[in-house]
């Protein structure tokens, strides 16, 4: 199966995995809207190059212990705003993670805690689009701002300016 006959949007977790499916695909920023809600950086969006992004279904192990997993990649340039000094700033995002298929979502919770890999729950119709979404947001920095910069001038003003009622305090006469 090539690239292009598998539906991202609707998988079937069994089949791409155990055909070792592959998808590559380009995203517009546009088409992810949870990833679009926190970029800052409204005016840039439309220049932003699309999410470079690929799933790759993978069957480990034998027989019984046979196992199914999924490689997920990504590559985003994110549109932010320095929060120190306000100016626009793209913020690269690199996801790379595997995943391990279980039964259901029950399974995956109660395994979860016992093993270093994430768990997604089997799917006939599982939306890639989805997991592409939550993993870019969970590879943001806390923190967006470049290593070197200043907050901005007038910001820097306003702070350093005395009180005006400090000044008014002074005029005041003492009260005999
Ligand atoms: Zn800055």
């Amino acid at each position: 199966m090539t690239s292009n006959e598998w539906n991202a949007r609707s998988l079937d977790t069994q089949r791409f995995t155990e055909l070792a499916g592959s998808i590559r695909l380009q995203t517009l920023l546009t088409d992810l809207p949870r990833v679009l809600e926190v970029c800052t950086d409204t005016a840039a969006v439309s220049t932003v190059p699309p999410c470079d992004w690929s799933l790759d279904g993978q069957i480990r192990g034998e027989g019984a212990r046979l196992q199914q997993w999924m490689h997920l990649q990504a590559a985003l340039s994110l549109p932010q705003t320095c929060q120190r000094c306000l100016e626009a700033m793209p913020v690269a995002v690199q996801v790379d993670r595997w995943f391990r298929f279980v039964a259901d979502e029950a399974t995956a919770l109660a395994e979860d805690d016992d093993c270093e890999e994430d768990l997604l729950a089997m799917s006939g119709e599982f939306n890639a689009f989805e997991l592409l979404e939550d993993e870019l947001l969970l590879a943001m920095p806390l923190i967006i701002r470049h290593a070197d910069c200043q907050p901005p001038a007038s910001t820097a003003l306003i702070d350093d300016l005395p009180h005006p009622f400090a000044a008014l305090a002074g005029l005041k006469t003492p009260k005999p």
